[in-house]
């Protein structure tokens, strides 16, 4: 069945930079209504319109396949496939045929940026496989942190989201990197906590950022790709921490746990902005 969205939009944007893959071609698996399973305080969606953890299709399969078919940006031009765009992909019910269809289409790795929460579920788990490049959002590791920084639509609970994380990261053989939100300096307490549950995961990398974009108020279609627009009576800019704050707990993350930590302040990841 295809959820009904207010109006048709384009599923394929872009290419957008990105400081973590490059330039990316998107797909948005949601469409016109923002469908979040959280609500986070910085998204830049600005508030979500449609909060859920029931899976549907959204946007078409064809419609994906005839804007694909339809593209006139040059391969060569893009690094990656990635699927964000207005919400949560795994909410989709056709990710898996979409992920095969841009695979065949564009021979380019295949990106889902994903928040985790419904990793618990086995058909989600095995969609979600089809990917060549899996980023999963952990800012919280704390249930206090996860209910003011997420804040998880009801009837979510943290330790199933972070064993349905687990449980997927034992399967899937591709790519796996967690990205992280750090809105403020952390507490001990959680920087311990969070190494634990990075340890436990071994992912290829830890991606952390700060939310330097600033956020609108309510749902802009331009918000799922790059834009520049001051903050003003539309566009708020949420707390975020100094690149001294974010360079030394990539530091320190880098050094405890043994494993490739970036940040979007490193001098590598400016030639991006
Ligand atoms: S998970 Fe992503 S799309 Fe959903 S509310 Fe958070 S930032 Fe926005």
């Amino acid at each position: 069945m295809v959820a009904m969205t207010s109006t048709t939009i384009p599923a394929v944007y872009g290419p957008v930079r990105s400081w973590r893959f490059g330039q990316s071609l998107g797909i948005d698996l949601l469409g016109a209504i923002s469908t979040c399973s959280l609500h986070c305080r910085y998204c830049q969606l600005g508030e979500i319109e449609q909060l859920t953890c029931d899976r549907a299709e959204f946007v078409p399969t064809e419609q994906v396949q005839t804007e694909l078919q339809q593209l006139d940006t040059d391969n060569s031009a893009i690094d990656v496939v990635t699927l964000s765009g207005s919400g949560e992909p795994t909410l989709a019910s056709n990710l898996a045929p979409v992920i095969d269809i841009a695979r065949a289409q564009l021979q380019r790795p295949i990106v889902v940026l994903t928040n985790g929460t419904l990793l618990s579920d086995r058909a989600v788990r095995h969609d979600l496989a089809a990917a060549d490049i899996v980023a999963v959002k952990i800012d919280a590791v704390a249930a206090d942190q996860w209910q003011t920084i997420n804040r998880p639509v009801a009837g979510l609970n943290l330790d199933q989201v972070l064993a349905g994380i687990m449980t997927f990261r034992e399967q899937f053989q591709g790519q796996f990197t967690i990205q992280t939100m750090v809105m403020e300096p952390w507490r001990k307490l959680d920087i311990e906590r969070y190494k634990a549950v990075i340890r436990a995961l071994m992912p290829d990398e830890v991606q952390l950022n700060t939310p330097l974009r600033p956020r609108p108020l309510t749902h802009q279609l331009e918000a799922r790709g790059n834009h520049d627009a001051p903050p003003d009576a539309q566009w708020r800019q949420p707390r975020c921490v100094s690149a001294e704050v974010l360079t030394a707990l990539g530091d320190q993350l880098q050094a405890d746990l043994a494993m490739p930590v970036r940040h979007r302040y490193e001098a590598a990841s400016l030639s991006h902005h």
